[in-house]
């Protein structure tokens, strides 16, 4: 938290992200478009969402989108995971989050990606002072006057999350991000065919009807394992092997086991 430098515009983009069409819109609308034209929305009475919940599996894309939105927004994005901002020491907890908050204006238009924002809550039993009520506290009070800065919370668990937290409304937007459906996960594995040689020959239809259930961290590994099987193949076999065919997909489907039960 204390590293210089520590916040940029990233690099990822809408391109990389499969079948969250209705996300980008939402986020063009409510998000991005206040921070590109702030005078447009101002005049029809219009303001920036300050606060986003995501919530869903783990490896769907929560922080893949929160990306692409500080990409498109050409804001600058700060990634921090909840409970690093916990501590027993008193008064530190909040010492971080003033902190956090103080940097993320000074570089604004600036968004702050919350990962675990549940693990703000979960140590409340915990005994001794982890500080999780006077985080929560200050964090409200710091969205309150965050000008330019936009927090996107991410979480597995939203039954988890801190009671204080959700009911304040400052997480004013929350969107689930499901395991994907067969056309989502279609449209995966088209994003991430880009990066690779696959052979145009393969059925990626076929592939994303093979891998129901599957995230979308777990097709990037499919693809990923697919990708050494030919490379194997091509280092042991045939040095002419240019391209991921299908049956090195067979191969991957073998290997990759999916992550999320249903
Ligand atoms: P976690 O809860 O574990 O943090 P997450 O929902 O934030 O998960 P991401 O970090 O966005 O998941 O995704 C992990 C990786 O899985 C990405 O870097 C990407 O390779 C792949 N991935 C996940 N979802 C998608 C998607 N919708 N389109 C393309 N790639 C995806």
């Amino acid at each position: 938290l204390t590293r210089e430098g520590f916040s940029s515009v990233p690099n990822e983009k809408w391109e990389d992200i499969g079948g969250l069409d209705y996300l980008r819109e939402e986020f063009k609308s409510k998000v991005i478009g206040p921070i590109k034209y702030p005078e447009a929305y101002k005049e029809f009475g219009l303001a920036s969402q300050m606060g986003i919940l995501l919530f869903g599996p783990p490896g769907c894309g929560k922080t893949l989108t929160a990306k692409a939105v500080a990409n498109d927004a050409g804001a600058n994005f700060i990634y921090i995971k909840g409970p690093e901002l916990l501590s027993k020491f008193v008064g530190e907890s909040e010492r971080q989050v003033r902190l956090l908050f103080s940097r993320a204006r000074a570089c604004s238009p600036c968004i702050i990606f919350f990962d675990e924002v549940d693990g703000l809550s979960a140590k409340r039993d915990m005994e001794g002072g982890s500080g999780v009520e006077r985080v929560v506290t200050q964090l409200l009070a710091e969205l309150d006057g965050a000008q330019g800065v936009i927090v996107i919370g991410a979480t597995n668990r939203p039954d988890k999350m801190d009671g204080a937290l959700l009911r304040s409304g400052r997480f004013g937007k929350k969107f689930y991000i499901p395991l994907p459906s067969f056309e989502q996960r279609f449209s995966i594995l088209k994003v991430l065919a880009r990066k690779k040689p696959v052979d145009s020959t393969v059925d990626l239809r076929a592939i994303a009807k093979a891998c129901e259930n599957f995230s979308g961290a777990d097709l990037a590994e499919l693809m990923d394992e697919a990708g050494f099987a030919a490379v194997n193949e091509k280092l042991s076999l045939d040095q002419s092997l240019r391209s991921i065919l299908a049956r090195h997909f067979d191969i991957a489907l073998s290997k990759v086991i999916k992550s999320v039960s249903p």
